[in-house]
């Protein structure tokens, strides 16, 4: 049986697996080309759940019938974020850039945990222009990771080994005299809470600190926080500042925390999932004053960087800081100074991930094809739209607009009776129209219609449309009438 084709999975008839894979991609590429004729998001028929409870296949299938199945049991009913008219949540839009790249990286397989490989040049590539937009020294260290969620987590440890020194990593919280406090503000996102969680820490250690009428962290009550936690005899550690806060998209004052947290000794940490990237758009940059002097930045390029998911990303000034906290010593990691087992540091150094994709090429292709100008360009648009959906908010008397808009996110709601039930019938009316895809979030207390507009696809036609969508569903909804396809 020795070299028959049956020792592998590689096609038996190239040609024939060519031509199919060619469809496969022409398919995709005209679901990319024609998003804006499909509905943005559908609900799933039961029969369609249904056929993805099957047993495990024990024999092989056709290509080209799973494909036939993937067309049209799986590619209609995907979350719609590829959708000019996908508001909902942040989402990124993706480009046919970023498929084509990931799709060679898939080809590649290349795995990124170590090793002397172009594919690693190709992370640390990204990493300089990471450094060099978020004016960072040469000796800060980044890494590719799933998302913001896990950059976060990555900055609670490494100021953690800041403040405890690297032996934490040996004796536990636990053996540690100190008791370690964290601060960010009510706005943040949950995951910071996670991370302090994760950490060891105990999600206690974190203090929430109230917003400020601007939806940014109250840096008055934050500086009590801190001194009523030094008189407790705790050690106060780590300040989590936003760079567009998930509710409203607000930044905190950044320039204020860095100011405060070097005073006071504290690792300054920014959450800049979707905003930090900010940096790339001239005249938004100078509100994410004091970001250059974080200790460590989180951000996503696959929300307002465009990047197919995912692409999260982790910055830390202190490079040394960073390898501290997970560098390890074992024997089959050895480190040579040549052949394949050369070029350390590696990502896996830097990070609790030993196997990772090649994330970079995605973000490498997205960067170089576009060029940042053009991405920066992307990021005004949006906050444009948002500022043109707020306007048209304002001169429509049955709608109010419930949160300052800072950047990209739009809160606004329906005004009636039983305002939170209706509002929350109406985000989900436009969700099974298929018009537009917002969601909700509670401004003050009260549930809001929330639109981010993240996708470079979405435009003035997709903002008319939701908001003339969102009236019909509104009235529908207070005048008991049965909401009707408008679409
Ligand atoms: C999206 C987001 C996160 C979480 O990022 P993931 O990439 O989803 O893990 C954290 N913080 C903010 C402000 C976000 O917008």
């Amino acid at each position: 049986m020795e070299g028959t084709p049956k020792d592998t999975l590689d096609p038996v008839d190239w040609p024939a697996f060519r031509a199919q894979g060619h469809r496969m991609l022409d398919d995709i590429l005209d679901y990319l080309e024609h998003i804006r004729e499909r509905p943005v998001w559908q609900p799933i028929p039961q029969n369609v759940r249904t056929l993805f409870r099957e047993a495990l296949p024990q024999e092989p299938s056709d290509l080209a019938t799973v494909h036939k199945t993937f067309m049209q049991d799986i590619l209609p009913f995907s979350v719609g974020n590829a959708h000019p008219g996908f508001m909902g949540w942040v989402h990124g839009g993706g480009t046919p850039v970023g498929m084509l790249a990931e799709m060679l990286a898939a080809g590649l397989n290349s795995n990124l945990g170590g090793r002397d490989q172009i594919p690693i040049e190709v992370e640390r590539q990204v990493v300089q222009w990471v450094r060099d937009l978020f004016g960072f020294p040469q000796t800060a260290t980044g890494l590719f990771v799933t998302g913001t969620s896990m950059a976060n987590l990555i900055s609670v440890l490494v100021a953690r080994t800041a403040a405890l020194g690297g032996n934490v990593r040996h004796t536990g919280m636990a053996a540690g005299h100190q008791r370690l406090t964290a601060y960010t503000s009510a706005g943040a996102h949950s995951c910071i809470t996670q991370a302090v969680d994760l950490a060891g820490l105990g999600i206690d250690a974190l203090r929430i600190i109230p917003m400020n009428e601007h939806y940014q962290i109250d840096t008055v009550a934050l500086d009590q926080a801190i001194r009523a936690d030094r008189r407790a005899g705790l050690t106060p550690f780590f300040i989590a500042g936003t760079a567009g806060t998930v509710d409203v998209g607000a930044i905190d004052d950044l320039a204020i925390l860095a100011d405060m947290a070097h005073k006071e000794g504290l690792w300054f940490h920014v959450d800049g999932a979707y905003g930090a990237l900010a940096m790339l758009a001239p005249e938004i940059a100078p509100r994410l004053a004091g970001l250059e002097q974080a200790d460590s930045i989180a951000f996503d390029f696959h929300k307002w960087g465009q990047v197919p998911y995912d692409a999260g990303f982790i910055l830390v000034r202190d490079g040394q800081l960073h390898h501290q906290t997970f560098a390890s010593t074992a024997v089959y990691l050895k480190r040579e100074t040549r052949g394949l087992a050369a070029g350390s540091p590696w990502p896996c150094d830097f990070g609790p991930d030993l196997s990772r994709g090649f994330r970079a090429l995605k973000t490498w292709f997205t960067i170089k094809v576009y060029g940042a100008k053009r991405l920066g360009r992307v990021i005004s648009d949006t906050c444009a739209l948002a500022q043109y959906l707020r306007q048209r908010i304002e001169s429509e008397p049955m709608l109010e607009i419930l949160a300052p808009v800072s950047l990209n996110i739009v809160c606004f709601r329906y005004r009636c009776e039983d305002s939170d039930r209706v509002n929350a019938n109406i985000v989900a009316d436009l969700q099974e129209s298929g018009i537009a895809a917002p969601s909700t979030t509670t401004i003050n207390g009260r549930l809001a219609i929330r639109a981010a507009i993240v996708n470079h696809r979405t435009n003035t036609s997709d903002i008319d449309a939701l908001i003339r969508a969102t009236i019909v569903f509104g009235q529908a909804n207070t005048e008991d009438i049965p909401p009707r396809r408008i679409r």
